[in-house]
């Protein structure tokens, strides 16, 4: 684009430039020739001059000779005195002489002394006719043996005799040293009738006599003026002829100096080295401008083109940054037209070890490479991939119509991240956490659907969970969150929340063992709200001690009544990893079971898996300090999380209920089957009691019962029930099972 718009400016410049530089040169020729042309006038004018004052004093002397024959000639002898007395007083004519029709000539050289009978025959040939009036100019003669050529100037006596004057004609051309300012120029002298008389040029001086007359219409245009310069075709010389011309007053004589115009452009090209020598510089350093020119806005693209890589990419890795990503994120969604986009952030959970034990050099090498296998991974995909931060990715994929393609790319990046790394000699294994966010189901633009993909991987990392889905509970800080969160609070404050209670039955014999109290809440406006929308904005914030602290009283207050009322029935509650560690929680259950008068035996605490691992070491002594109080712990949702067996062993937990999404569909899968087994195997193996959650089915908890688990809770048997139900339901007859 810039080197284009360089080349016009140029071949503009270059062709102002030439132009310019053309049209001055044009000029100087121009000039050239006009001055040359009035040199060639004004040497005219002066050769004129002198030709035609020479040529005078032989009129003069004809004039003399005329007055002193006219009347009667008399004899030879007579005449032949008129011509020596002339000669004595004529310095310029080489010879004077008579002549009369019969042929007759008497001539006299400069001394006086008479010519030989072969001149004066070699004139008598020549002049004939007397001239009609004035000065006749006859052609140029040579006398017989010699060079040289005379011109004769001839005047009438009387109808039959002239007299006449031959002047040397190379004495024509001693005034023309002027003509070597003009180069190859000549001098012509040309009888007013247009016959050419003598030419002479400046090289040389060879005098050239009697030439082919000039056309009529050169002498015409010659007549028009007594003056002047003219360009014309000459038949003996080559090219343009340029000429300056003057016609003689006192004779019927033109003199002419002409020259080519060849000459004058030599000269011009002579006067031309310089100034073109100068265009030829200036066109040069236009290129070598436009060159130079060219290459800094060559760079200059260059660098601005790396400056947008640089701000579109990461420089690491070469994949897109966060921004970039949103913004083709958004493209993305704008282009789909309604259908399911899905963004995947996730990042690598040892990277933090990695970069620590192993340093940066390798840490960046695994980013090296992780962004290498995204770009690949994306080109054959048609993916858009980002790094989004320090070990943080994105991954954004336009066909994810149903479940089972979001598993497929997880799937597929679960492969590609998984296999193993080799940097510095080192095999390295990597996982992730992963957050998922759908559009249009979880957000309608690209800063929400990343934003909400950002919340269900903290979901996850918070979850010790591999992979999570965005929830609506998960956001703590949209509008709608916030405003449910103030009316949470009110409602606590107002002890407005209720609990109800689920049995929990033997497998053996379907007795009731106890009850799960679970927190409800019903919303003046909008009605009940579910637990996993309500809980997890008191999981998050200061309101989790005030809502445990109320769950617990109210569960106390239960088992407390049922006891008076000769039921023992244990109450499980459930806690969050935040009450964990809160410092005054211990003290807090203290105070409350003596208030209530409560063997702490009669309350069980119900603790996520992924809560007690998220502080392992605080979680591990306050569980600790809890069940030196007496009081019942079991981990919940088992299987989801990832705590390690040799810390589960450590914990002072009675009970392992296994989470539901294993034990609902129990009987139809192969997978839950195993996972099922094996943790009931594990906590038997650990002296635990094995509680299965979500039994919906008859066939699920005869299975359950063949693998030897021990307790079961679920739809099948109950579900969550008010007090007065649980009475009416499951109390009316005898006491729990201890
Ligand atoms: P959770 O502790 O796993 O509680 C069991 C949940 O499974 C209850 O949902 C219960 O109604 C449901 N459930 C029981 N049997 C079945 C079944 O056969 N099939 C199916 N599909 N579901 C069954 P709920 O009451 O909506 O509670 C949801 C979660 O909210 C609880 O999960 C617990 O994590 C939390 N939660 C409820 N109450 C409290 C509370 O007082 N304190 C704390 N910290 N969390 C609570
Ligand atoms: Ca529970
Ligand atoms: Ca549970």
């Amino acid at each position: 684009m810039a080197d284009r718009r360089v080349g016009w400016i140029l071949v503009a410049s270059v062709g102002l430039l030439l132009s310019s530089g053309l049209y001055l040169l044009a000029q100087q020729r121009d000039s050239i020739q006009r001055n040359a042309a009035a040199s060639a006038l004004d040497v005219a004018r002066g050769l004129e001059a002198s030709i035609s004052a020479r040529l005078l004093q032989s009129v003069a002397s004809l004039r003399g000779m005329v007055a002193d024959l006219a009347d009667d000639p008399g004899p030879a002898e007579r005449i032949e005195q008129v011509l020596r007395t002339a000669s004595r007083y004529d310095p310029l004519s080489a010879w004077l002489g008579w002549t009369d029709e019969q042929g007759r000539v008497l001539m006299v050289d400069r001394a006086g002394a008479r010519a030989s009978p072969a001149q004066e025959k070699a004139l008598a040939a020549l002049l004939e006719q007397p001239p009609a009036q004035g000065v006749g100019l006859q052609p140029l003669i040579q006398m017989p043996g010699e060079e040289q050529w005379l011109m004769p100037l001839s005047l009438r006596v009387d109808a039959r005799s002239q007299v006449f004057a031959l002047v040397r004609a190379a004495r024509f051309a001693d005034g023309a040293e002027s003509l070597k300012l003009l180069p190859d120029s000549r001098v012509a002298l040309v009888a007013a009738d247009g016959r050419r008389l003598l030419r002479f040029g400046n090289a040389g001086g060879r005098l050239e006599a009697n030439g082919p007359p000039l056309s009529p219409e050169r002498m015409g245009e010659l007549r028009t003026r007594s003056s002047g310069t003219l360009r014309f075709d000459s038949a003996l010389y080559p090219g343009q002829q340029l000429a300056g011309y003057v016609q003689s007053a006192s004779l019927p004589l033109y003199v002419a100096v002409v020259l080519p115009e060849s000459a004058l452009d030599a000269l011009w090209l002579r006067d031309l080295i310089g100034p073109g020598l100068v265009l030829l510089i200036g066109l040069g350093g236009i290129v070598v401008f436009a060159v130079l020119l060219r290459g800094a806005l060559r760079k200059q693209q260059q660098a601005l083109e790396r400056q947008r890589y640089l701000a579109e990419h990461d420089a690491l890795t070469g994949l897109l940054n966060r921004d970039t990503f949103w913004r083709r994120l958004a493209e993305m969604i704008d282009r789909s037209g309604g259908r399911r986009v899905g963004v995947v952030l996730f990042d690598l959970d040892n990277f933090k070890a990695i970069n620590e034990t192993l340093g940066h050099v390798v840490g960046d090498q695994v980013l090296v490479e992780i962004g290498r296998r995204l770009q690949q991974l994306a080109a054959s995909q048609g993916l858009l991939v980002a790094r989004v931060g320090g070990d943080e990715w994105s991954v954004a994929a336009g066909d994810v119509e149903d479940r089972a393609s979001v598993e497929r790319l997880l799937a597929r990046l679960d492969a590609d991240l998984g296999q193993g790394l080799r940097v510095d000699e080192l095999e390295l294994e990597l996982s992730s956490t992963m957050g998922i966010a759908l559009c249009p189901d979880d957000a309608q633009n690209a800063l929400d659907l990343l934003r909400r993909a950002d919340i269900a991987l903290h979901a996850a990392k918070d979850e010790m969970k591999r992979v999570v889905r965005y929830e609506p509970a998960m956001d703590q800080f949209s509008a709608e969150a916030l405003a449910l969160r103030s009316e949470f609070a009110r409602a606590l404050r107002e002890d407005a929340l209720e609990q109800v209670y689920q049995p929990k039955v033997r497998l053996s014999d379907g007795a009731l063992v106890g009850v799960e109290a679970l927190a409800r809440w019903t919303h003046p406006q909008r009605g009940p709200i579910p637990p996993a929308r309500f809980v997890p904005l008191a999981e998050n914030s200061e309101l989790i001690h005030a809502f445990s602290r109320a769950m617990l009283g109210l569960a106390l207050a239960q088992a407390a009544r049922w006891r008076d009322a000769g039921h023992r029935v244990p109450v499980a509650v459930n806690i969050s990893a935040n009450n964990l560690l809160d410092a005054g929680f211990v003290e807090m259950l203290r105070a409350l079971l003596e208030q209530h008068r409560l063997a702490p035996d009669l309350l069980e605490l119900e603790v996520t898996e992924s809560a007690v691992m998220r502080h392992a070491d605080l979680a591990l002594r306050r569980l600790q300090a809890l069940r030196e109080l007496g009081i019942k712990l079991s981990i919940d949702d088992f299987g989801t999380g990832y705590a390690s067996l040799s810390y589960l062993k450590r914990l002072p937990v009675q009970a392992l209920k296994i989470d539901q999404v294993f034990v609902r569909e129990v009987e139809r899968d192969d997978a839950d089957q195993r996972i099922v087994r094996s943790s009931i195997q594990l906590a038997h193996g650990f002296g635990m009691v094995v509680v299965a959650e979500g039994v919906e089915t008859q066939a699920a908890a005869d299975l359950l019962q063949a693998y030897g688990c021990d307790f079961a809770q679920g739809y099948h048997y109950a579900r969550p029930l008010p007090a007065a139900e649980v009475e009416a339901k499951w109390l009316s007859g005898a006491s729990a099972a201890a």
